[in-house]
């Protein structure tokens, strides 16, 4: 897929519309699982929160991906693209008891990572394995140095808290059948991961019937040149040896799974919008695009860097501009970027679109969410419709009011 056929999607298309590449999304599963070779039972559950449109669970099912899950929807949807039950995981947080229960019922694996849940689940359902989550209380330091902290976090049960998990586990002979750990996206360094890996061995064995280690995720990708992305392959020699290490110590070959969102499809995605106005103010040319934060809201919302190009003129004269959208309100997507010469009607890119893109967008200023397209085998699918005016309406109720009460 190039620019052109970028292009050429965008102006067919009737509004603003994200592409995704399949065939990057297949290079990222392949560089993941070759990294990881070395394990006899890899399992690759996609975090679906990051994209999940039914068609590419469907491409991730196709190419033997297992799915991660953390609402009882994302499972429905998962199901809907053709998983099974026992392909899914689900590690939600902070949901109630009955939503995780009607989940187990349908065989997916289930992870806890509250103690209450974990108590009133083994009371009540002590046939039915569960995975624990567990809080190695490790993050990335801003200078790749390991800080010990992260207590506030909401995730997780606190490492200090397993003594409490093993009496539980002895109470309601239930059966703990995985260890999970997910720190967050934003893991730079390779030693933080392993050194939270360390207490998630650690934590493992205490519990003595165990079928499977999942590490998460928090792989990084590059979001512009020179930025640090997580050395997959570095990763994958060092955690092998260590996994299968620990796999003799415990007296059994675990599982070992990963649940990537970003690294898989952020790479992959492609934000198309139009220019509507280019406008010069005193302190900066302006290019407005026919979309804003209710499309992309990761600039606004975490400050997040998207490349942007103008597909329509690529080799143009490079100038300065600030591209923002049409809401409302402010919504800028980059501040004083250094981009070819934009015109009125010129076709802008926003790069890493395809992770927590288009699954964060939204109505407001009642504007229709965009349609995406599936570049596959040299081909655009249409994989969802911009909404209509009828979408805005639907669920929305009209009422009557009998008297007219002039206020
Ligand atoms: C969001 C999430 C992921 C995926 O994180 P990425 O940074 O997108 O790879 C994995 N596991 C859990 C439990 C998550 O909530």
């Amino acid at each position: 897929m190039n620019y052109s056929n970028l292009e050429s999607i965008a102006k067919q298309a009737e509004g603003p519309v994200y592409v995704y590449d399949a065939s990057k999304i297949e290079d990222q599963y392949r560089r993941l699982k070759k990294a990881f070779s070395g394990i006899e039972k890899l399992k690759i559950n996609y975090a679906c929160k990051a994209l999940s449109n039914i068609s590419v669970l469907k491409f991730m099912h196709n190419m033997g991906s297992g799915l991660d899950t953390v609402s009882l929807q994302e499972v429905l949807l998962g199901l809907e693209a053709g998983f099974k039950p026992q392909d899914i995981i689900f590690t939600p947080n902070g949901v109630s008891l009955e939503e995780i229960e009607v989940v187990a019922e349908k065989g997916v694996q289930i992870n806890i990572d509250n103690l209450s849940i974990l108590e009133q689940f083994g009371a009540k359902h002590p046939h039915i394995p569960v995975c624990i989550r567990i809080n190695p209380h490790v993050m990335a330091g801003g200078n790749s140095n390991i800080s010990v902290g992260h207590i506030d976090s909401k995730f997780g049960i606190s490492i200090h808290q397993i003594p409490h998990v093993l009496r539980i586990v002895e109470n309601t002979k239930m059966h703990i059948n995985g260890v999970h750990m997910h720190t967050g996206s934003d893991i730079l360094d390779i030693e933080v991961f392993l050194h939270a890996s360390e207490i998630l061995f650690n934590t493992a064995l205490q519990f003595k019937d165990l079928s499977f280690i999942d590490f998460g995720s928090g792989f990084k990708v590059p979001y512009r040149e020179g930025d640090i992305e997580t050395n997959i392959e570095e990763l994958g020699e060092k955690l092998t040896a260590r996994f299968i290490a620990f796999c003799k110590t415990y007296g059994k070959t675990l599982e070992l799974a990963f649940e990537p969102g970003k690294f898989l499809v952020s790479e992959a995605g492609y934000f198309l919008t139009k220019v509507n106005a280019v406008k010069q103010t005193t302190s900066t040319v302006f290019a407005q695009v026919d979309s804003g934060f209710n499309h992309l809201i990761r600039p606004m919302l975490y400050n997040s860097y998207h490349e942007i190009v103008n597909l329509s003129n690529p080799e143009g004269k490079e100038r300065f501009y600030t591209i923002v959208g049409y809401i409302c309100e402010t919504d800028t997507f980059g501040s004083n970027r250094k981009i070819a010469e934009i015109s009125e009607g010129d076709i802008i890119a926003f790069k890493n679109a395809g992770a927590y893109c288009m699954t964060m967008a939204s109505n407001y200023n009642s504007r229709y969410r965009p349609a995406e397209i599936l570049w596959h085998q040299g081909q655009a699918h249409l994989i969802r419709k911009q909404e209509t005016f009828e979408d805005l309406l639907n669920n929305q109720i009209l009422i009557e009011f009998n008297d007219r009460v002039e206020v």
